[in-house]
């Protein structure tokens, strides 16, 4: 939370102007200061990201089949069902969790338009080999990049790679604005068209010609948004002590794996991923889950269950043909991270999870 009375003199002004949502002078504000951290003029913001990711898809007139991965939140999957995409499930890669190229390309058929692939837990997905495949098959590239704000690679911000990417700004994520979307595309008839499909497919008083729904951003998410966007480097430093403490202990530890950051990148440290391999640690992961949530922590399995094992999707993917991800799944915990988690804290918890083995 930024400070109260920062936040309170940002809204202030609203209770002059009456002006609370449909672009506000906050919005434009917000908007702006965005446009200038992302490095990338063409965005909308949305009242959250899963609906800018669902707009993205019908503003880029996506169909057919896309390919995807099953390690991710449910979001992701959902936006393609509901949009009346079908998602074809690639493998994920063993060292950093997005989304393996040589997977998706194996996946390729008639009527595959694009991929949309997640920069999971901050990680930047392998944007080369997933835009050479894409242009060599004439496809389009979407990012879900809830977890990548304020990442970038050589840099280069996260924002900068594909057709479009999509930001989440819920209230869990490293950068929030309570609830809130950001959808990025390349060029400004786009966010014209994004705008459209977010009133209702109004252009104008008296011409609304297409079906929209509604997914616009109140001027009191972007009162919030403007007051973390202050804090964030701050946070984002503090979560890399924090990050970095964790490592310090669970490092080196036979069956226990984090992926690494890969060089070049600018990380956000939105998550602390741990992999838990019971044959070499001597405990499984929901053994770790359970000391865990005895001592008081509340760690996550995050992501558990893979998407393609939900029961909304019975019988419409087999989880097997995505061996990786589902080894994964049923692997990994988000370990508690955030700017006043302290270095006692993180002793604690290492102490618990290292005292899970029999
Ligand atoms: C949070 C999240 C979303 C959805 O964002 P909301 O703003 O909560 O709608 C989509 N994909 C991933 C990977 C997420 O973590």
């Amino acid at each position: 939370m930024p400070a109260f009375a920062d936040y309170v003199a940002e809204i202030a002004p609203l209770w002059e102007s009456r002006w609370l949502t449909n672009h506000g002078a906050l919005y434009e504000k917000f908007l702006a200061q965005l446009a200038q951290r992302l490095a990338t003029p063409h965005l909308a913001l949305f009242a959250n990201g899963h609906l800018a990711l669902e707009t993205i898809l019908e503003a880029l007139e996506v169909t057919g089949e896309v390919i995807t991965t099953p390690f991710t939140f449910a979001s992701t999957t959902h936006a393609l069902t509901r949009t009346g995409l079908t998602p074809i499930f690639a493998d994920i890669r063993r060292d950093d969790f997005t989304l393996d190229a040589e997977s998706v390309r194996s996946l390729i058929t008639p009527r595959t338009t694009a991929i949309l692939a997640v920069h999971v837990y901050g990680n930047l997905c392998d944007v080369d080999a997933l835009q050479r495949i894409a242009d060599e098959h004439g496809l389009k590239v979407i990012y879900d990049a809830a977890h990548a704000f304020g990442v970038s690679r050589d840099g280069v911000s996260s924002a900068a790679f594909g057709d479009a990417a999509m930001f989440s700004f819920h209230a869990t994520k490293v950068f929030h604005s309570i609830e809130g979307g950001l959808a990025v595309v390349r060029t400004p008839e786009l966010v014209e068209k994004l705008q459209e499909l977010q009133n209702f497919g109004i252009t104008g008083p008296e011409t609304v010609p297409s079906v929209g729904g509604n997914a616009k951003f109140t001027e009191f998410a972007a009162a919030m948004g403007i007051c973390n966007l202050k804090i964030l480097d701050g946070e984002i430093r503090r979560r890399g002590e924090a990050y970095r403490a964790y490592l310090d202990r669970l490092g080196g530890v036979p069956g226990l794996y984090t992926p690494p950051q890969r060089p070049g990148t600018e990380p956000n440290y939105s998550y602390m991923p741990l992999q838990v391999d019971a044959a070499a640690f001597g405990a499984d992961r929901d053994q770790v889950f359970g000391a865990l949530a005895e001592a008081g922590v509340g760690a996550r399995k995050y992501f558990y269950p893979l998407v393609s094992d939900y029961e909304a999707y019975a019988g419409r993917f087999d989880s097997r043909r995505t061996p990786v991800a589902a080894r994964v799944a049923d692997e990994i915990l988000a370990l508690p991270l955030y700017a006043d988690l302290t270095p006692d804290d993180v002793h604690y918890i290492c102490d618990t999870i290292l005292g899970a083995r029999a």
